[in-house]
């Protein structure tokens, strides 16, 4: 018997690293249902190849692609009764829905799509506890931390340190970062991903969305999740214990390997398709701390992390919308953190267990954003 897969996201960065690793896990995992939001010509192609039960098209036009359309497709392929894991690999907040109906149904979701257990991390988690889901990180420093801690207690957990690569802006000054270009922001020195993630990453706001994710996953106060800017990419996560020892994760950044551990935790498969680690080649690798001038959209993040409630919703809506206009080259990347920065300002922070605030809280926030982004 195979595990059925569904696939949310599928024709994104991470929709297709998950394919590439299905394609040599065929006789473990099957491919029960693909969705994509406009890309019909790959998520044909896709289809073709792997013939799923359902194809879901969210924005479909005219188009016939598959069997479902609108967004209501997400949470259909989600809650398949031939599906055992989602692989969540949609970008933003448009994945909450899937997620948490994904959970209720008892499913494993392999988590990529991190922006819904910002928005919503106690609605999330409890829907899992609830519901008998469980949610299995694919963010590969989350993935990290999980390989370390497999097996232990939480309470012999003291802290995490994550790495961040510090993206593309590590050795500018800040005037020069504020002004960036969208060529510029989008040219990651260790990973091919999103542009969403990517300008994410060059902000740092990515770390501060991980962060928050880490605290939601590992049940870690935010006192005791680190950040520690490591341009290299090769050691993915450290966790200390309470007796002192520290665990990391290594290897060449590939999120094939991640993605895979999301489908087979606790245990792993021979795998020959990632690149084997060697330290000679990895070469010298070197730490260094945040600085805190050049990302100020991460120390946004880690307030309202701190403020909690719905002020971790606020961040990733106005974020979200100020990267979109930031790509549609209508601010200067110096705005993402302002536009940020004037909507936590004034959100009014809320109790964030129902869904209903949360979207309240999002919509509004979103409002703000684009008027403060372009005011
Ligand atoms: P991407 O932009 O390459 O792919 C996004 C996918 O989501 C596409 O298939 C698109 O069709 C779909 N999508 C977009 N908007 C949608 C909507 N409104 N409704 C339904 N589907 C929609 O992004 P990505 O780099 O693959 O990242 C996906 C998620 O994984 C993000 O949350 C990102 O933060 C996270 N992640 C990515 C990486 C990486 O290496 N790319 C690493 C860690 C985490
Ligand atoms: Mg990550």
């Amino acid at each position: 018997m195979t595990v059925g897969v569904a696939i949310l996201g599928s024709t994104g960065s991470i929709g297709c690293s998950a394919l590439q690793v299905l394609s040599r896990q065929r006789d473990r995992f099957r491919v029960a249902a693909l969705t994509a939001y406009s890309n019909a010509d790959l998520l044909q192609r896709q289809a073709a190849e792997w013939k799923p039960g359902y194809v879901g098209l969210v924005n479909s036009g005219k188009r016939e692609t598959g069997n479902g359309k609108g967004p209501e497709c997400l949470v259909e392929a989600a809650t398949r009764p031939d599906v055992d894991i989602v692989v969540n690999a949609i970008v933003g907040a448009a994945g909450l829905e899937a997620t948490l109906a994904a959970l209720s149904a008892g499913k494993r979701v392999a988590l990529a799509n991190k922006e819904p257990l910002v928005m919503a991390g106690e609605l999330v988690t409890r829907t899992a506890r609830e519901g008998g889901g469980e949610i299995v990180p694919v963010d590969s420093e989350h993935s990290a931390v999980l390989q370390c801690i497999t097996g232990r207690r939480p309470a012999e957990l003291a802290r995490l340190i994550l790495t961040a690569s510090g993206g593309p802006f590590r050795t500018w000054n800040p005037e020069r970062v504020a002004g960036a270009t969208v060529d510029e922001a989008l040219r990651h020195p260790t990973w091919k991903m999103g542009r969403k993630i990517t300008v994410d990453s060059a902000s740092l706001v990515n770390k501060a969305l991980e962060v928050i994710e880490a605290h939601f996953l590992f049940g870690l106060p935010y006192e005791a999740v680190d950040v520690v800017v490591h341009p290299q990419s090769v050691v993915h996560a450290f966790v200390e214990f309470v007796d002192g020892s520290v665990l990391a994760q290594v290897g060449f950044p590939t999120m094939e390997l991640p993605i895979l551990y999301a489908l087979t935790h606790p245990e792993r498969v021979p795998d020959a398709g990632v690149r084997r680690f060697d330290p000679v080649a990895a070469g010298t690798l070197t730490f260094e701390p945040v600085r805190a001038e050049l990302y100020p959209a991460y120390g946004l993040g880690r307030a309202a992390a701190a403020a909690g409630g719905t002020a971790p919703t606020a961040f990733n809506a106005a974020n979200e919308v100020a990267v979109t206009l930031f790509l549609e080259g209508k601010i200067r990347f110096g705005r993402i953190a302002d536009t940020i920065a004037r909507v936590l300002e004034a959100h009014q922070v809320r109790d964030a267990a129902s869904l209903e605030t949360v979207l309240t809280a999002d919509a509004a926030a979103r409002r703000l954003a684009r008027e403060a982004a372009c005011s």
